[in-house]
């Protein structure tokens, strides 16, 4: 007979999961089981498999049938382990039931607290604890939790509060007409929660037209499909797409025994990293409160108080939060994001999982890890998500502008950076506003319903709620700059008014905010690179003055020792080209020689050369541009000292460069002294039905060969200019748009041509390739055709995505989002590459090229060489580089290394790694031999 499948795992004296498996149990079911298996005080409990999440979808919210066993199974052992059972009126056991995905998703789906009172066991747990108000609030919030989630008594679009805390509100008026009601929940006696209890029962049968059910059975039935349920409501899945999280995942639901921090002042509960999130600093970093459930920490309803005044609170229980601390990071090797509750002086953890982090904290705590000897170099580099790099490179605040400004107030740091914008008090509102420019969001506390907001806004600045909070969570995760807990900040959410002390600021005011500090200020503050910047780009820090840069700079030197994907730049300026040296780039990949006509005089000359009515004076207009194209080219070459550099020749359909209303086309005639009808005309004639797929690419210089002459006479006499003053150069001419081999002969004819006569000229040898994009699915198709006359290949792939989905990169924008929300994509992509689609494009032409010219160099200057997914993915399809724009150098470097030491863990150690470390050194000697030879 085959065995039942387990739909559950047990945690607690008889653990049956680890931490290994997440997929299956969720991260945070995966984790209670490993804190048991370590012997971490771990309420005992048991999760519910993701699969049953998976089969509850594909079943129309039906369960296998084998479930139902298990849990009463289940159930049966958490009662004999703590002597208590699950609906007994004398010594009953009492339930939290939360979700836990594979990746956490903060506050994003439901919870229910309390699970098993009734009318009967609230008596029994009234006389257990000694606490009848104790009971009876647990009771209420239990109704409350039960009545909102699981019986789905919520707001209507008519209702200003939820409902629960509307009768909670029209109560407290009645118990304190004096104060209008203005009392804290503390304040209402055991006998009113009685009363409250009474009105939550009368409430849920008036929305519903059922009664609360009382039977604890079936109370767990209707928490467990809530919280599966909760899976897909509209903020999981806004979440899921913003970290690309597959709907298919599911969650797990955690079933584990209650205890409490709410029965008085030797009790508490709390949040603690066992690293600052924020800065990465090691220390024990966190919050709690005292007489309270895990929940109102979370909240951000009262301020919590940081988590070391609970030595003067409560010192045993502080000291051994720092051996769990110690504990949880020599097991784990990560930073630690736990949950505790003290329950009458003994502590207990709820949850741990590896904490979010800012890209600040993200450098630090993976280099400090590494000289603690925690961890190895290559898992720090594989630490850092790639993504965050973005967040050490951006703005700080302008340090003068800073100090003369004044400091309105100061809040809880908990999200690094600068940010100043108009203020919003709405999440909705912020959406739109932010449309128009940079917003600060600006509430009381955010909640999980403000996110579309959160995510619209530049900073975030709440007035309660500690740094665990919703909006520090989710700030840090997002890389938000945040300013949590500034309790001075008053708001009038009806007003739309913000009151800091004296100063009030209307919605659509200016605030700016240092999330490194917690200040707050009026106004817009000027901003100024972040340190990094300062001592990269802007040399005006002092790599030893800056912590931060010299963690960054021991991070991407890490990543030079691992990385075999060459980092080129896409760059058409030498400014652009010093940034991406200076970030680490090998070199350019894509110079977009379209984008120096449009500078100062040149664009004139430029549109003389495309008004051009014959050969002749076709000629004579390029003869204009040749000087401004030389002195570009030579500026590049001089820059990049020996670095190789790709440069395209143009691109784009000429209608682009001429003007197109009547004034401009006035003023061009005046300027090269032709009739404006002349102009109209041509203008007219160059018109396009779809320019991206019309007369572009190398069809220019196909029709126009003079126009290919003109720019390779530009980059050779360039690059004997530069070598003549002993510089080297390595210049790689790329025709785009290529689909006809026959294209590229022609062009490569010519190119090659011009250059025999300027070397000749010259009597200088310029080591020189010629080489095409691959942009275009013929291309990929016959690239064995093209690669007899390419000596390089470079990937296209923005346009290989427009017309290998046959989808406009310019009007993309209009269905992608609902693509996404769909999930008919996975991502965007024109961010990321479809690898199923157009990543088996390219792989087609990796191949077909190789065929031809089994050492072709191989690259990608598409937007996608930046975007760490695709980045990945060119290194397994075997390029030798990817190029991306200067400031994404860091990204690109980041995730290239993290490509290679996965490949390597993928391939195991011992010969294999040996075998890969040859071929790796191979591919990067490949690309950057030529800047080795100049440099030594
Ligand atoms: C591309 O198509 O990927 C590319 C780099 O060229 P452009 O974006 O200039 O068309
Ligand atoms: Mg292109």
């Amino acid at each position: 007979m085959s065995k039942s499948p387990k739909y559950t795992y047990e945690f607690g004296k008889n653990t049956d999961g680890d931490a290994t498996m997440r997929d299956l149990l969720g991260g945070k079911g995966a984790n209670l089981a490993e804190m048991a298996r370590i012997g971490l005080p771990v309420p005992p409990g048991f999760t519910i498999t993701t699969e049953v999440c998976r089969y509850y979808y594909d079943n129309d919210h039906n369960y296998p049938q084998e479930l139902d066993a298990q849990v009463k199974k289940a159930v049966k052992s958490v009662e004999k382990q703590l002597g208590k059972k699950l609906g007994d009126k004398k010594n009953p056991l009492l339930f939290s039931v939360r979700s836990g995905a594979r990746d956490s998703m903060p506050g994003m789906m439901d919870t229910i607290l309390n699970l098993g009172l009734n009318d009967e066991t609230v008596e029994a747990l009234a006389k257990f604890s000694n606490n009848e108000r104790f009971a009876w609030d647990c009771y209420r919030r239990f109704l409350q939790m039960y009545g909102d989630v699981v019986m789905g008594i919520q707001k209507t679009p008519f209702e200003d509060e939820e409902p629960f805390e509307m009768v909670i509100h029209e109560f407290k008026k009645e118990i304190s007409p004096e104060t209008n009601g203005e009392i804290e929940d503390s304040d209402i006696c055991a006998e009113d929660m009685k009363e409250l209890v009474g009105r939550f029962k009368k409430l849920i049968k008036d929305r519903t037209g059922k009664n609360f059910p009382t039977d604890p059975w079936e109370q767990l039935q209707g928490s467990i499909g809530a919280v599966f349920s909760s899976w897909m409501n509209d903020r999981a899945i806004v979440y899921r797409h913003k970290y690309n999280i597959p709907a298919k995942w599911g969650t797990a639901v955690n079933i584990q025994a209650m205890v409490f921090g709410n029965t008085g002042d030797d009790s508490g509960s709390g949040v603690a990293f066992t690293r600052d999130p924020a800065s990465g600093e090691k220390i024990l970093y966190g919050e709690f409160l005292t007489d309270a459930q895990g929940e109102d920490v979370v909240a951000g309803v009262r301020t919590p108080r940081p988590v070391i005044e609970l030595k003067d609170v409560l010192p045993k229980s502080h000291a051994e939060l720092i051996d769990v601390q110690e504990v949880l990071e020599t097991h784990f090797r990560d930073m630690q994001d736990f949950e505790f509750t003290i329950e009458e002086g003994t502590l207990y953890m709820l949850q741990t999982r590896n904490g979010k982090r800012t890209g600040l904290a993200a450098v630090r705590i993976a280099v400090e890890m590494v000289e603690e000897g925690l961890i190895d170099w290559q898992t720090a580099v594989q630490r850092v998500p790639a993504e965050q790099l973005d967040q050490v490179l951006a703005p700080i605040f302008n340090s003068d502008a800073e100090k003369a400004a004044e400091v309105l107030c100061k809040g809880l740091p908990a999200g690094p950076g600068a940010a100043a914008g108009r203020i919003c008090l709405n999440a909705e509102r912020a959406v739109d506003m932010a449309k128009h420019g940079d917003v600060l969001l600006v509430r009381l506390e955010t909640s999980p319903e403000d996110l579309r907001g959160m995510i619209a806004a530049k900073g975030i600045l709440t007035a309660r709620g500690g740094v665990s909070s919703h909006a520090a969570l989710v700030a840090r995760q997002m890389g938000k700059i945040c300013v949590c807990g500034a309790d001075e900040v008053q708001i009038d959410y009806d007003k739309r008014i913000v009151t800091i002390g004296e100063a009030k600021f209307k919605e659509g005011d200016h605030l700016s905010i240092n999330g490194t500090t917690g200040q707050v200020y009026g106004g817009e503050i000027e901003t100024a690179p972040s340190e990094i910047l300062q001592v990269l780009i802007d040399k005006s820090l002092d790599a030893k003055d800056s912590k931060s840069y010299e963690n960054y700079a021991k991070l991407m030197e890490w990543c030079a020792q691992a990385t075999k994907l060459g980092i080129r730049t896409n760059a058409d300026s030498p400014g652009q080209v010093a940034n991406a040296i200076a970030f680490g780039a090998q070199g350019i990949g894509l110079t977009r020689t379209e984008h120096m006509f449009f500078e100062g005089k040149r664009i004139d000359a430029m549109r003389e050369m495309i008004l051009a009515e014959d050969l002749e004076s076709r000629k004579k207009a390029l003869k204009k541009i040749l000087p401004y194209q030389r002195r570009d080219f030579a500026g590049i070459f001089e820059t990049l000292d020996g670095l190789p550099a790709t440069i395209r020749l143009l691109d784009p359909p000429l209608h682009e460069f001429v003007p197109h209303d009547q004034e401009a086309q006035r003023d061009l005639a005046k300027k090269i002294g032709c009739r404006i009808a002349d102009i109209k005309r041509r203008v007219d004639e160059l018109h396009e039905f779809n320019p991206m797929l019309g007369h572009r690419g190398c069809r220019l210089g196909n029709v126009y060969h003079e126009i290919t002459e003109m720019q390779a006479q530009a980059i050779f006499e360039a690059a004997a200019q530069v070598k003549a003053k002993g510089i080297d150069v390595h210049p790689e001419v790329m025709v785009p748009l290529v689909g006809f081999p026959k294209e590229l002969e022609i062009q490569k004819g010519i190119i090659d041509r011009v250059a025999a006569e300027v070397m000749k000229k010259k009597k200088v040898e310029i080591d020189y390739m010629v080489g095409t994009m691959i942009e275009i699915p013929r291309a990929c198709l016959v690239a064995d055709e093209i690669a007899e006359h390419a000596e390089f290949f470079s990937f296209g792939t923005n346009d290989l995505t427009q017309t290998g989905l046959g989808m406009s990169r310019d009007d993309a924008g209009s269905f992608l989002p609902f693509y996404q929300d769909e999930e008919i994509v996975s991502a965007n992509p024109f961010a990321a590459i479809d690898q199923r689609g157009v990543g088996q494009l390219m792989e087609i032409g990796v191949a077909n090229g190789q065929k031809t010219r089994p050492d072709i160099k191989l690259g990608i200057c598409g937007e996608h060489g930046g975007e760490p997914s695709s980045v990945k993915f060119c290194h397994s399809i075997g390029l030798n580089y990817v190029s991306c724009s200067p400031f994404r150098v860091p990204v690109a470097r980041l995730a290239a290394a993290q490509a290679a030491l996965e490949e390597e863990a993928a391939a195991g150690g011992g010969k294999a790694k040996d075998v890969k470390k040859a071929k790796a050194k191979k591919a990067k000697a490949k690309d950057t031999k030529k800047s080795k030879s100049k440099k030594k």
